[in-house]
């Protein structure tokens, strides 16, 4: 998706600080963090949203999950963190192209909305 601002941050077109990176997933730290972890981790194939998921993508969101799990670990997060997808107008979705959230550092603040 050349207009979509992620799909540039993969290419290298823009900047990121890479938390992690393999030839299906990307993570780099959010431009405006709200936590002192504050993480974008997101399939590099461009899906617009959590709504747009075809079943035979699934397997690919599982393995994101995995990959939260891992940096989570790595940073030590030992006291839990939050994963957050925002999906929509509804959800707050800013970017067109999917992304999870990885929020850590502090005891976060429930709920949202
Ligand atoms: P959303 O509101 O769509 O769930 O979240 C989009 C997130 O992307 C926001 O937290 C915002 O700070 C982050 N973001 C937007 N543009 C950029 C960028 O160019 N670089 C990075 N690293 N983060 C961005
Ligand atoms: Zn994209």
């Amino acid at each position: 998706m050349s207009d979509c601002i992620f799909c540039k941050i993969i290419s290298g077109e823009i900047p990121s600080k890479k938390v992690y990176e393999d030839d299906r997933v990307l993570a780099f730290h959010d431009i405006n963090p709200t936590a002192p972890v504050h993480i974008l981790v997101i399939p590099k194939e461009h899906i617009t949203s959590l709504a747009e998921v075809k079943d035979e993508q699934l397997e690919l969101i599982g393995y994101v999950h995995g990959v939260i799990r891992n940096i989570a670990k790595d940073l030590g997060l030992v006291n839990g963190f939050r994963v957050v997808n925002n999906c929509g107008l509804d959800g707050g979705q800013e970017v067109k192209h999917l992304h999870f959230h990885l929020l850590g550092g502090k005891k976060l603040t429930w709920p949202a909305g």
